[in-house]
């Protein structure tokens, strides 16, 4: 059987530990490969390589390293297919939304090409007589990356590409689960001209994470998924005095008005909710219902939730892949088991698909609840899956109190035609990421992506501006440049005059 090792300075490299992870085709339920699970002295000895790249890369002037970044980019677009079915054949996406997501990733690395500008400091000539001061941000070091299964090429696009362009060097730990992609993206960026040591991948589960936090050579570590490990992630960083941007999960709800486009919102929540099968930190789980839309929202969900095609990802014809691994379907399958229990009204029924030819892949159709509240644990808790819950509410105010008082605030969306509504929607919603008639709000790659509340823990969002201050530390320089008089000692608190 296949094994997948590490990556660390410019090449394949076996790990010293007999740990091995299982990783799966979604599709077919069959055991593909193993992933060699790093041990702490793996971890250890990639920082070391990763430490002594930074002498030389961080010295490296911005435009060189842009331009490495920028054939990364051209091979990227080159291995767009081969990459797009690595991450179908682990993760059991559809191939048009894994060549989706390889996109959104790739609008990063284009980000990146631009580090040259974006790393433009500031200067104030004179800021006391003969006196200028300006600003520089710098690289931190070795810094980390540890990421989600759903997303095995972008979410590590969403770190790395700006990291290194900062003049960093990386480690990515990905998910064990899907760990091919990281691996190739390696080897992508070496055929660019990366010089060996820059970007690193380790594979592993919690042992290869501690080690990465307790690591002192390791400056700053980015972190998405789930919420109790982002927690984990934020508190020990922060105890090892790193730098830390912490994703977490999400309940994300769409809120449909009475006068909305109802076309439009029944499309726009159809692909929220049951593409990626539900995997997806920005899904909308939550149909919020408002006035009296809900018996025509739900009629016409629950036509479009019945007709879902579900197959393999590579059946070009399939709308909704499988689940990642046999465990996540049965965690699903008891929510909705769950729901049934709680009370509300299960419209759409997707457990216990078979699939003839695929009987062993991780399947489940797309899931439809109506009358779901807010006490019910099936509102509250993130499924993860192809379950779509609505909530009836009277009031826009209602709908609003619901969201605000919900521990995650990832993203939300409205769809209304109503200006005023959108508008103070937008300006009083707590979430980080806010659609008006868009039903996925996620940030292109020049802004930032980050979510409010239990959906983040640091301060700050990734890619985008925040990207660039989050991989790089501020430096402000004062200098005056004696003509000739030497001053004599100052002993009170220097004022420009
Ligand atoms: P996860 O938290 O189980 O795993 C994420 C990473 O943490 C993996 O690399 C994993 O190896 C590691 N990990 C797992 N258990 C650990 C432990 N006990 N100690 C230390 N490290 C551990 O998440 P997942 O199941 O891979 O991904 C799904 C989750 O990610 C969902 O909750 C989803 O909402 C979230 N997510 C969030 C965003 C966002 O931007 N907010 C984006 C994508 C995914």
């Amino acid at each position: 059987m296949k094994l997948i090792e590490h990556f660390v300075n410019g090449k394949i490299i076996p790990g010293s530990s007999d740990k091995k992870g299982k990783v799966f085709n979604p599709a077919t339920g069959e055991q593909v490969s193993e992933v060699r699970l790093a041990s702490r002295s793996d971890l250890d000895s990639a920082v070391e390589v990763a430490k002594k790249a930074f002498e030389i890369w961080s010295l490296k002037p911005a435009l060189q390293r842009a331009r490495i970044i920028f054939k990364f980019k051209e091979l990227i677009e080159k291995n767009s297919d081969e990459l797009t079915k690595l991450i179908v054949s682990e993760h059991g996406k559809v191939y048009e939304d894994a060549r989706g997501s390889l996109t959104r990733g790739l609008e990063v690395v284009e980000f990146a090409c631009g580090i040259p500008h974006l790393l433009k400091g500031e200067f104030s000539e004179n800021v006391g007589t003969n006196v200028d001061s300006w600003s520089i941000r710098q690289p931190l070091g070795v810094v980390a990356g540890i990421t989600p299964f759903n997303f095995p090429a972008m979410v590590p696009m969403w770190m790395f590409p700006i990291a290194i362009a900062c003049g960093n060097t990386f480690i990515l730990k990905p998910s064990e689960k899907d760990p091919s992609c990281a691996i190739r993206l390696a080897e992508l960026l070496s055929e660019a001209g990366l010089p060996d040591g820059v970007f690193n991948v380790i594979n592993g589960d919690k042992e290869a994470v501690d080690a990465i936090l307790e690591n002192k050579d390791i400056k700053a570590v980015s972190f998405v998924g789930s919420t109790p490990i982002a927690k984990y992630i934020y508190e020990n960083s922060a105890k090892n005095e790193k730098r830390v941007q912490a994703l977490g999960g999400a309940k994300n709800h769409l809120v449909v008005m009475p006068d909305c486009d109802l076309d439009g919102a029944v499309n726009g929540l159809m692909g929220a909710a049951y593409g990626s099968a539900g995997e997806r930190c920005m899904a909308q789980s939550v149909a919020v219902a408002v006035g009296d839309i809900g018996d025509e929202l739900v009629s016409r969900l629950s036509k479009k939730a019945e007709a879902l095609k579900v197959g393999p990802g590579m059946d070009k014809t399939s709308e909704m892949g499988p689940l990642v691994t046999k465990e996540h379907l049965e965690k699903v399958t008891s929510y909705v088991d769950l729901g049934v229990k709680e009370g509300a009204k299960l419209v759409v029924d997707g457990r216990g698909l078979k699939l003839q030819g695929y009987e062993n892949g991780f399947y489940i159709g797309g899931c439809l609840f109506d009358h779901v509240n807010k006490d019910m644990r099936i509102y509250k808790e993130e499924i993860f899956g192809p379950v779509l819950s609505v909530v009836r509410v009277k009031t826009f105010e209602e709908a609003a109190k619901l969201i605000n008082d919900h521990e995650y605030g990832n993203g939300v969306s409205i769809y209304t035609r109503d200006g005023d509504a959108g508008r103070t929607f937008a300006s009083k919603i707590q979430v980080g990421m806010v659609g008006i008639n868009v039903p996925i709000p996620v940030p292109m790659a020049f802004h930032s992506f980050g979510g409010w509340k239990r959906s983040l823990f640091g301060d700050s969002g990734m890619h985008g501006m925040e990207g660039i201050k989050f991989y790089t530390k501020l430096k402000t320089v004062t200098s005056r440049w004696p003509s000739g008089v030497r001053s004599n000692a100052e002993f009170v608190m220097p004022t420009m005059k």
